[in-house]
């Protein structure tokens, strides 16, 4: 079904919003509900009591795949956003979301701290697909409204929608300014990897305009089973770069495995992560490991090699997995006539992808640094 909501007389919507609170509330299936009205969904919120601490929690839903929970028997000072499917086949950090969201529904999960959780693409979810047009995650900071190739109204779905997540952050983080003025702000984007990697898990730490990485933050990655993490040097128009570039918040691109179909993840490879998560969005402690710069592999790109001409070759098999290095001057590209090569001892190849539209990224290289 798919629900063309302004086209409805009221009194449908409002059954429909009836309806689709009932199902809610009984089930905690928030991603079946968003992958039926793949499109829109009506608003609503319903109050939540914990079977545990007793506490209340709001729970709002706002559209289709996005849902806010907000403690209302205490104060929070965290803001978090958890945002999955930005490519709709990535389905493991799917799985591990709707699971927290069924929990907090059901009120088997005490909530601490304000949570903004995202289904980033749910019509890309329905097909199986990274995206149905576009590629979501190069859409944010305004991406979503350049090169549009004529004047105005954005010429596609992902970039509605990309325009709606950036409000939807925007308005989640500016909200909790009026619970408490001292907010600690977090986005973790959470994806997995078209290819398999020498480091299974690893994050993309966004460009942080010279402000220092931070230690603590990496302990948190460690504590999801994340040692390996790239550092970028320049803005992007990815979502975690958005969340921390406008709003101050500790924001990552959080990369968990290889793709897999729904059904066919291992979960139990993602126990740390959910279980830190768990921990995070529920107020009890992280024990978090100290701080010790051996337990972590840091990259930092070295170069960034986009698709000029219809003629592309990647010199690598497809099997060549993320991480993997390559001695100086190996060729790895050709682009026209063009060649690609390493350049720095120890530099190696991540995001391979040759089908990429003409002009955009088909490949990075990265080196390994340190974050002191
Ligand atoms: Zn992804």
């Amino acid at each position: 079904m798919k629900v063309k909501l302004n086209e409805l007389p009221q009194a449908q919507q409002n059954e429909l919003r009836e309806e689709l609170l009932t199902q809610l509330s009984t089930t905690g299936d928030f991603l079946s509900l968003t992958r039926k009205h793949e499109f829109l969904m009506p608003s609503f919120s319903f109050e939540v009591i914990n079977k545990v601490s007793s506490s209340k929690c709001l729970v709002s839903v706002l559209d289709t795949g996005i849902i806010i929970f907000e403690p209302l028997s205490h104060d929070s000072v965290k803001d978090i956003v958890l945002s999955s499917a930005v490519h709709g086949n990535e389905t493991a950090p799917i799985e591990i979301c709707s699971e927290l969201i069924r929990q907090l529904i059901l009120g088997e999960l005490h909530l601490q701290e304000r949570v903004l959780f995202l289904f980033g693409n749910p019509a890309s979810i329905n097909i199986g697909d990274r995206f149905v047009e576009e590629n979501l995650n190069r859409l944010f900071s305004g991406g979503h409204s350049q090169d549009q190739g004529h004047g105005e109204g954005l010429i596609n779905k992902e970039r509605h929608r990309a325009l709606l997540l950036e409000n939807t952050v925007r308005d989640f983080f500016e909200k909790g300014n009026q619970v408490s003025d001292k907010r600690e702000r977090f986005h973790y984007d959470l994806h997995t990897a078209i290819r398999a990697s020498k480091n299974d898990k690893f994050a993309v730490y966004p460009f942080r305009h010279e402000q220092p990485w931070k230690e603590e933050q990496l302990q948190f990655l460690l504590s999801c089973g994340i040692n390996t993490v790239l550092l970028s040097h320049s803005p992007t128009t990815t979502f975690s770069y958005f969340s921390s570039n406008e709003f101050g918040a500790d924001a990552f691109t959080v990369e968990l495995g290889k793709v897999k179909p729904f059904g066919e993840n291992d979960m139990a490879n993602f126990s740390g992560v959910s279980q830190t998560l768990t921990r995070f969005i529920s107020g009890q402690d992280l024990q978090l490991k100290d701080y010790v710069a051996d337990d972590f592999s840091i990259f930092e790109i070295a170069q960034t090699i986009n698709r000029h001409h219809k003629d592309f070759q990647l010199h690598f098999a497809d099997d060549v997995e993320n991480f993997t290095d390559f001695p100086v001057g190996t060729l790895i590209a050709s682009d026209g006539d063009v060649e690609h090569r390493t350049k720095k001892e120890g530099e190696a190849i991540i995001f391979p992808n040759a089908n990429v539209a003409i002009g955009q990224r088909a490949l990075l290289t990265v080196t390994p640094t340190t974050i002191a």
